[in-house]
């Protein structure tokens, strides 16, 4: 018998991808399957950007970088938080990563150990908790309300902080809910965490550019009593459809920074060199065909939001960011996972159940919106057919 270490019978997994796997065999099969399940633009990366990768190579950039990024790409992060957002960063701090996933995995690994205790949202991105339980950590679940128009509650998060606390997550905009949380409350959380000085931070602001309604994203940046102990995970994947490039940016306070460069030489050494140039197109390139495509999510929400209020036995509020729509399917009878897979199965439709995002996600599915209005209607359309005909298992 193999002796692997513990650790690895706890880490768990994103459940989208084995729902991807399984609409991949289906449409294989010749179904005629309807994605709304996983979560990435149904964009194409802009042309110039792909271009600026295919000079990167021509002009030789085909070696390994500096384990942290390009400068010149540091330098451009920085000066797009400072331009989106009145704040200082300096490119020091600024460290490229192959995705947002490792900023995630990077910092929890850095404060999890058995005994320890961190916070993350539940309903939330399946991977924190995952790493979480392979460090050992005790994960401890902040509870993300429909009622709260799954916005985080300061208070609520605040009361589950001990002194066993190291690091918090918060993530808005959200996955899976699309729920923004509002300044006011960001400011009590803040506000309150000058109690912890030993409480680390990491906002997840993948989904920054997704906030409808006129409003404006809130990055955790612009609070200066937490900036020795915030981290934040960013990317190109979401923003500027780039999800399969692997592209990723975190922030990291100097003594962070330098743990994360040492993981970053011991894991994967540098981001892929050209990948690096296409993102620096990214940010200093128009930015017109990233205000069309979530101009086109705006209009999809609606779409998506009209549609399955009419659904019998669904109700969805309006998510105000990210391309996610998150259902409250309790009326149906149905438990989420067996909708979801029922819906799969019988009519194409890919949705995630609730569930796969944590415990409080039982009688919700999620939906992403990122595929075209038509689609989007037509799997509305099946959606209602079903649901009319078929009684919950
Ligand atoms: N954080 C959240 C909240 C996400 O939804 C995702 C992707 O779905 C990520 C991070 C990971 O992004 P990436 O694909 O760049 O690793």
């Amino acid at each position: 018998m193999l002796k692997t270490v513990a650790n690895f019978d706890r880490i768990g997994e994103e459940n989208a991808f084995a729902v991807l796997a399984r609409a991949n065999a289906l449409a294989a099969q010749g179904r005629d399957i309807i994605s709304l399940g996983i979560g990435q633009p149904d964009f194409r990366t802009p042309e110039f950007i792909v271009e600026a990768a295919i000079k990167a190579l021509r002009d030789g950039h085909h070696g390994y970088t500096a384990a942290n990024g390009i400068l010149p790409l540091r330098e451009a992060v920085a000066s797009s938080l400072h331009k989106r957002y009145g704040v200082e960063v300096s490119p020091e701090s600024v460290m490229i990563m192959p995705g947002g996933k490792p900023t995630m995995f990077m910092s929890i690994l850095m404060f999890g150990e058995p005994g320890a205790e961190i916070l993350y949202p539940d309903p939330g991105f399946p991977i924190y908790r995952s790493m979480i339980e392979y460090t050992g950590a005790t994960p401890i679940p902040v509870p993300i309300r429909e009622e709260n128009g799954f916005a985080f509650s300061a208070d609520e998060t605040l009361k589950l902080i001990t002194s066993k606390t190291r690091l918090i997550i918060i993530n808005s905009p959200a996955n899976p809910t699309g729920g923004v949380t509002p300044k006011a409350e960001i400011d009590k959380l803040v506000a309150g965490l000058e109690k912890w000085p030993d409480v680390a931070i990491m906002s997840d602001e993948i989904y920054d550019h997704m906030v409808y309604d006129g409003e404006k994203h809130v990055t955790l940046l612009s609070y200066p009593s937490i900036r020795d102990r915030l981290v934040i995970l960013n990317g190109w994947s979401k923003t500027y459809a780039m999800t399969g490039w692997r592209l990723g940016y975190a922030i990291f306070p100097a003594k962070l920074y330098d743990y994360a460069r040492k993981l970053a030489v011991n894991l994967h050494s540098c981001v892929n060199a050209s990948a690096q140039f296409a993102g620096l197109a990214a940010l200093a390139g128009p930015q017109d065909e990233v205000v069309k495509m979530i101009a086109e999510f705006d209009k999809r929400r609606g779409v998506v939001v009209d549609g399955l209020n009419k659904l019998p036995g669904v109700s969805c509020i309006v998510p105000k960011g990210a391309f996610y729509a998150f259902p409250n399917i309790k009326g149906t009878g149905w438990k989420a996972k067996e909708l979801a897979t029922a819906l799969l199965n019988e009519t194409g439709v890919v949705t995630i159940g609730g569930p796969d995002f944590g415990i409080l996600g039982e009688g919700y599915l999620r939906l992403s919106y990122a595929n075209s209005t038509e689609n989007i209607l037509k799997a509305l359309g099946r959606m209602g057919e079903f649901l009319a005909s078929r009684k919950a298992a």
